[in-house]
């Protein structure tokens, strides 16, 4: 077993801190409270290669692997980029593994090489009373011609003021209660469109991303923009929320362990009791915990991106590694915070901003619920529970 980077990818992440440290706290507060998207930084991963690191060469990308790009963006997560790292799920990990694995030679020629340049998606999974049980959604796609028309509404869906393209998983035949999953398609649509309206929820953190309630009114796509096989979404999305889980962690670890050097940078300058706070032990201990834990969670989080490579099963250690990656970097962010002080709790601190931000990993892409159910039932053998 070698635990060892290669000089490739000491290489990447080397450019990803020097890429991630020329954007500062100034930026990165300022794009959170003004709710805006990082374009600029954006544009930059795009200009670099990086938004292309997992497409395959003949597409103009770089054909490199799950785990380069968890590590391209934890490096970059970890200089204070953070949730600005979520291109990479809105561009090559939904757009770039969906049409890699499952489009036709169509679907790569067009849409690839835009995703190397930058283009971004959104993907509309989750509605008001699926939630969860994505099997329950009710939003339907009807062939008329050429074209699918798709009525029904999405909830939380995030990226729509930037997104060029969007992913919508719709019925296309009526639920069949002995195959739930059947009948379910993904369609791809474009945006902006006329008949595609949304309303953004004023929420806690994330605010790189509009997050929507979405309504679609006999939007038009044509059939031949199916992704994969008509009414069998299923076994395609499988192959993407592995890729998606694992870059919010590799995200999250990033998040964490740039909480932790805030915290004890301004432990060894801050002295209240003539000697710096980073003297005592009842602070030193839980940032010295988080960091334990944010480095077993890493190694778990390389596993599973290096199974998904290997193409073996990577289910199981990909909700392990995003429960520990994601709970290792809240209680990291809600140290720092404590360590700071009433600092910590001010808005430019940096600290602020990453824990409201880390807050929604534990329900996004998917709950600790469904994590802790998947590895009871899959990995404990235990009766299914719902
Ligand atoms: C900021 C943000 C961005 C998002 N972006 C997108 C996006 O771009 N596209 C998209 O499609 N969706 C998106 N989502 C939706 C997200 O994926 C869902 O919130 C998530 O899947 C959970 O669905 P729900 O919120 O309806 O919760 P529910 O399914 O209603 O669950 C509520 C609670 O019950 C628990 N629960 C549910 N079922 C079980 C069970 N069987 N056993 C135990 N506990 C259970 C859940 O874990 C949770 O704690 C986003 C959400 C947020 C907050």
């Amino acid at each position: 077993m070698d635990f060892d980077l290669s000089e490739d990818q000491r290489a990447l992440q080397d450019l990803c801190y020097k890429l991630g440290g020329d954007f500062d706290d100034v930026y990165w507060n300022s794009i959170d409270q003004e709710k805006r998207p990082p374009l600029d930084f954006w544009q930059l991963l795009a200009d670099q290669g990086l938004l292309g690191m997992t497409i395959p060469e003949e597409y103009g990308g770089s054909g490199l692997g799950l785990l380069d790009l968890c590590i391209a963006t934890e490096a970059l997560s970890e200089v204070g980029a953070g949730d600005g790292t979520s291109a990479f799920v809105a561009g090559p990990v939904f757009g770039g593994y969906l049409i890699s694995r499952g489009g036709t030679p169509a679907q790569k020629d067009e849409i690839l090489p835009a995703l190397v340049n930058g283009e971004m998606w959104a993907g509309a999974f989750t509605e008001p009373d699926s939630g969860s049980n994505v099997t329950n959604i009710k939003t339907f796609a009807e062939r008329d011609g050429d074209d699918f028309v798709v009525r029904g509404q999405k909830m939380f869906i995030s990226n729509l003021k930037v997104a060029s393209r969007i992913a919508v998983l719709c019925r296309t035949a009526k639920r069949d209660e002995k195959n739930r999953m059947a009948g379910i398609t993904l369609l791809l649509g474009r945006l902006p469109d006329d008949n595609v309206e949304y309303r953004p929820f004023k929420k806690m953190g994330t605010n790189y991303m509009d997050t929507n309630a979405l309504f679609f009114d006999n939007y038009r796509i044509p059939a031949e923009n199916v992704v994969g096989e008509e009414g069998n979404a299923w076994r395609l999305l499988y192959k993407v929320l592995n890729p998606e889980r694992l870059v919010i962690s590799a995200m999250a670890i990033g998040m964490g362990n740039y909480a932790i050097r805030k915290a004890v940078d301004y432990a060894k300058e801050r002295s209240v009791w003539g000697k710096p706070i980073a003297s005592h032990q009842g602070l030193q201990f839980p940032l010295a915990e988080a960091r334990i834990q944010l480095e077993c969670a890493r190694l778990k989080v390389y596993e599973a991106a290096w199974l998904f490579d290997q193409g073996r099963d990577a289910g199981v250690a990909t909700v392990m590694a995003k429960h520990a990656a994601c709970h290792a970097a809240l209680y990291a962010a809600d140290r720092a915070i404590q360590t700071l002080g009433g600092a910590g709790y001010i808005a430019d601190s940096g600290v602020e901003r990453i824990y409201r931000n880390l807050r929604g990993t534990r329900m996004v892409p998917i709950s600790d619920e469904m994590v802790l159910n998947t590895v009871a039932q899959h990995d404990l053998g235990m009766p299914r529970s719902y």
